[in-house]
C-alpha cells in the first residue's frame, strides 16, 4: 500500500461474465507520477482501466482515488471525483463540433481546471478545430480533441489507453510532451501502451502484465537501460 497514492488498485478480479480477466494485479500511481502498464494483446491493460472507472467493476479487490474507496461508485461518480480518460477508440461524438464535444467534457474538482484556451496553447491546431464537426477529423485532430476534452475535466489522474496507436510520429511525440506538461502540473498519468519505448521515456515506473497479472514492476529508466531485461518482458 502507498500512503500518499494518487491511486491505488488492491488485487482486483475482474470477469466479463464468467470468464476472469484480471487475476489480482496491483497498481499505484504517486501524485504527479507517470506509470506504464504494458504488455502484450488481452494482457488484461484496458480491463484494468475499465476496472478503476467502474465500467468493469471488480469482483473482488478494491480501487482507491485521492484516498476515497471508488471500488463500488458508478463511472458518473468515479469520473466526477477528478479521473480523466483518453479511451482508445476516443468517443468524440462525430456529428458535434470540436467546441460541443469539449463542453461536454468540461467540470469543476478539487484539481487545477484548465480553460480552452490553455488547451490551444498546447495543441495550437485545436483552434481551427474548434468550429469544425468532429465526423471528418484525422486520427492525431480527434487524440487532440480527446485529450482536450479529458483536462477540461479538472483531472488528478488521467487514464491513457493507448494514446499514440494509429499516430504519425510527430503527433505521437505532442502527445508525450503533454503527458510531461501534465506531470509538472502534479498530475498523475497511467499510460497502456503498445508504443512502449515512447511511454517508457516520459515514465517514472511500469508495470509489465501478462494473462491478467502483473509479471514485473520497476522504473522506467531500468527497462530503458536493460536491453536484455526488456526484450523478455516487452519484445523490443
Ligand atoms: P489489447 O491491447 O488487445 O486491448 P489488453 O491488454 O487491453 O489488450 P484486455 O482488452 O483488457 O487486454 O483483455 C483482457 C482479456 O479479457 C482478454 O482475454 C480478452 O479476450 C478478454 N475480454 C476483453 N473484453 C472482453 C469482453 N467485452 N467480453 C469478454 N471478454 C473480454
Amino acid at each position: 500500500e502507498c500512503a500518499n497514492a494518487m491511486l491505488d488498485v488492491q488485487s482486483i478480479e475482474t470477469f466479463y461474465g464468467e470468464t476472469q480477466a484480471l487475476f489480482g494485479p496491483s497498481i499505484s500511481v504517486g501524485e504527479g507520477e507517470v506509470v506504464s502498464l504494458l504488455g502484450p494483446n488481452g494482457a488484461g491493460k484496458t480491463t484494468t482501466i475499465r476496472s478503476i472507472l467502474g465500467l468493469t467493476p471488480p469482483r473482488n479487490g478494491r480501487v482507491f482515488f485521492d484516498k476515497k474507496e471508488v471500488t463500488r461508485l458508478s463511472t458518473h461518480k468515479i469520473s466526477r471525483l477528478g479521473i480523466g480518460w483518453v479511451p482508445d477508440d476516443r468517443r468524440i461524438f462525430p456529428s458535434l463540433s470540436g467546441k460541443r464535444n469539449l463542453a461536454l467534457g468540461a467540470r469543476k474538482t478539487r484539481f487545477r481546471s484548465w480553460s480552452v484556451d490553455e488547451m490551444v496553447e498546447i495543441f495550437p491546431a485545436l483552434d481551427h478545430l474548434m468550429v469544425r464537426d468532429c465526423e471528418n477529423m484525422s486520427g492525431g485532430e480527434l487524440q487532440m480533441v480527446s485529450i482536450s476534452r479529458a483536462l477540461l475535466g479538472a483531472p488528478g489522474l488521467v487514464l491513457f489507453d493507448e494514446p499514440s496507436q494509429g499516430l504519425a510520429p510527430k503527433i505521437v511525440q505532442d502527445v508525450m510532451r503533454t503527458i510531461r506538461r501534465l506531470k509538472g502540473e502534479g498530475i498523475s498519468c497511467l499510460i497502456v501502451e503498445q508504443n512502449a519505448l515512447a511511454a517508457l521515456e516520459v515514465s517514472d515506473r511500469v508495470y509489465v502484465m501478462d494473462r491478467g497479472r502483473i509479471e514485473h514492476e520497476g522504473s522506467a529508466r531500468e527497462l530503458l537501460d536493460n536491453a536484455p531485461l526488456r526484450r523478455r518482458l516487452i519484445g523490443m
